[in-house]
């Protein structure tokens, strides 16, 4: 994907001068922390997944896809989604049993740009649990000039990230009418299911009500754009 490789040439360039000021990215290969978040991605990304997905990892998609269904059914705000999702959903459909991601090559930017400054155990800590002192002395650490405040991830590969996601929706929207935003791997088993994007003529309310249908149109998981 053309936006995938503007990402890559831009992230190499930054990592290469970020390790000439002597500073440490912390992401290595199996280390798969930040695959336990919400991955949040655009619709054209889930259609490249889905298109090159095998059977297994169908199903494992499809197992994940119906433990979510049944977490939303308690949950109101992206609080709750966010400390659901980390805690007890389990990591990504798309981590192998070896803590590789089996879709490395055509991974949403979202995976991408998510660059971690600080070791690996703080991918995985639940900031909502540390108390004042550990936030306090966290934060005090961050190098301020580089990542996202509050977080420990590195901000200007999720701002370029999210510039590349915007021109993929507004063309997705341009060619189709609609466009559609949210969790990565429920639009990737829905593009599998669905198969949203072979129907030219749809529009967003057709749209909206085959996520419905599948019990996924809920805020919390997908974001529309759309003309209706
Ligand atoms: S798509 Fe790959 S990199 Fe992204 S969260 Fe899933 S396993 Fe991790």
């Amino acid at each position: 994907m053309k936006r995938h490789d503007q990402f890559e040439k831009f992230t190499h360039e930054w990592l290469l001068s970020y390790s000439a000021s002597g500073k440490t990215i912390y992401c290595r290969e199996n280390c798969s922390g930040c695959c336990h978040l919400a991955v949040h991605a655009t619709y054209p990304e889930a259609i490249a997944v889905a298109e090159a997905l095998t059977e297994p990892q169908l199903q494992k998609l499809s197992s994940y896809v119906a433990r979510l269904k049944k977490a939303m059914q308690e949950l109101t705000n992206l609080r709750s989604y966010l400390k659901k999702h980390r805690q007890e959903l389990g990591p990504c459909p798309f981590l192998d049993a070896q803590g590789s991601c089996s879709i490395y090559t055509i991974r949403p930017l979202a995976c991408r740009a998510l660059l971690s400054t600080r070791p690996a155990a703080w991918c995985t800590v639940d900031f909502s649990e540390l108390d004042h002192w550990d936030k306090q002395a966290y934060e005090s650490g961050l190098d301020r000039q580089v990542v996202a405040w509050p977080t420990h991830y590195v901000a200007a590969t999720q701002d370029i990230g999210r510039e590349l996601e915007n021109t993929l929706l507004i063309s997705m929207q341009r060619e189709r009418g609609w466009s559609l935003s949210g969790n990565f791997a429920v639009m990737v088993w829905l593009e599998k299911k669905a198969q949203l994007s072979k129907d030219n003529a749809a529009i967003t309310q057709q749209v909206r009500d085959i996520v419905t249908a599948h019990g996924l149109n809920n805020h919390l998981l997908l974001n529309f754009t759309g003309d209706s």
